[in-house]
């Protein structure tokens, strides 16, 4: 069967598009609102097996989505177009060369070679990425509405269904807000895990005070309180704190999280396939973090659940994530998923398909609704 894999891939098919979504959501880094903009590709090998991925990419965090379906479209299609489905690792390794950054892209890619190969060979793609180590993924469900009410009753819904964990978008608003919040969970809500994530949203000359006064309410952990790319002061910050610190702008790839190790920027990491560049360098990025006696959790972008199930694949494979993961939006989010099948959840978990690939497929009909570009748009 494994020979099947050397069939050619015939077809690479990428759809842009727009999902409505419920509200409106202020992070540190940026505003959502009206729609989830993602790109969605599809590729069938001669064998007429297909396998999809998405690339959600969010301008201010990531990249664009024009600049991943434009990266997919021009430069990453002629390293696998008539190549045998199964050379992941060289079709991996070529991208990296073919173009620059472009991670959702790269991502996408991978998780639609994953899928196909699963498929074609009838495994799941966890299988694919050193097999199983959980069955299930704590979920945890981000709170960033403005208006704190509708978030409080998204709480009273998450509760119902199970879900234990919530990380709360800070920095946005002024400090009294975020502090209201804070405290107004922690009365209500004594047993829920809180965390909290400033997205980038406090500047050096008040980043420690605001963060003493978080600690005081301990939640589970503060993530990436200032820009990016201020390593020494992410590294004061952790030493200022009691609460262990998070990275998460500040760590994309297996190189970031090298140095960040090196540099004692941070307590954990928020390890996400957009960020990494694909599902296996995501693995490494947790792994290298594990070595360093650091913790990670499954994070993700704004997305449909496609990417979704290709994060919760990765984190199924890989023991060294071990607090859970952020992949709420296709059933709390998106006023409708792309998927055929409800994005799996229950108890306040992710379930981790035993299915070939993915586990899971877009409705053909979701994606033409949803689509801004799609190859009947192309053609027409
Ligand atoms: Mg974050």
């Amino acid at each position: 069967m494994t020979g099947e894999l050397n069939q050619p891939i015939t077809g690479f098919d990428l759809w842009h598009l727009e999902v409505p979504v419920v509200s409106r959501r202020d992070h540190g880094v940026g505003t959502v609102a009206d729609v989830c903009e993602t790109i969605v590709l599809r590729l069938t090998s001669e064998g007429g097996a297909e396998g999809f991925g998405e690339a959600a990419a969010w301008a201010v965090f990531t990249g664009s989505p024009e600049a991943s379906y434009a990266a997919l479209d021009r430069y990453l299609r002629p390293l696998v177009l008539g190549q045998p489905a199964g050379h992941i690792g060289r079709f991996m390794a070529d991208a990296e060369r073919a173009v620059a950054h472009c991670t959702e892209a790269k991502a996408a890619l991978e998780t639609a070679l994953l899928d196909l190969c699963g498929r074609i060979v009838g495994v799941p793609v966890w299988a694919l990425l050193g097999g199983k180590c959980r069955d299930t993924i704590p979920l945890s469900c981000s709170l960033a509405d403005p208006d704190f009410d509708a978030d409080l009753r998204l709480v009273d819904r998450l509760r119902a269904d199970g879900v234990n964990i919530v990380k709360l978008k800070t920095g946005v608003k002024d400090h009294r807000f975020d502090m209201m919040r804070l405290e107004r969970l922690r009365s209500d809500h004594p047993d829920l895990c809180v965390r909290v994530d400033y997205n980038q949203g406090l500047g050096p000359e008040d980043a420690e005070a605001r963060l003493r006064d978080v600690a005081r309410l301990a939640p589970d952990f503060i993530e990436q309180p200032v820009r990016a790319d201020q390593y020494a002061l992410m590294a004061r910050l952790r030493h200022a704190v009691e609460v262990p610190l998070l990275a998460d702008e500040s760590v994309f790839g297996p190189e970031d999280m090298l140095r960040a190790a090196s540099e004692g920027i941070c307590d954990g990491v928020a390890v996400k396939i957009m960020k990494a560049g694909g599902l296996r360098r995501a693995q490494r990025v947790a792994e290298i973090a594990a070595a360093a006696g650091l913790t990670a959790y499954g994070g993700d972008m704004f997305e449909t659940g496609l990417a979704h199930m290709a994060g919760a694949q990765m984190i199924a494979a890989t023991p060294a994530i071990k607090l859970g993961c952020e992949f709420y939006q296709a059933r709390y989010y998106l006023q409708e998923d792309i998927l055929e099948t409800p994005f799996p959840v229950s108890d306040g978990a992710v379930v981790v398909p035993d299915g070939p690939g993915l586990g899971v497929v877009p409705a053909p009909d979701a994606l033409e609704r949803f689509a801004r570009r799609s190859p009947a748009r192309e053609m027409a």
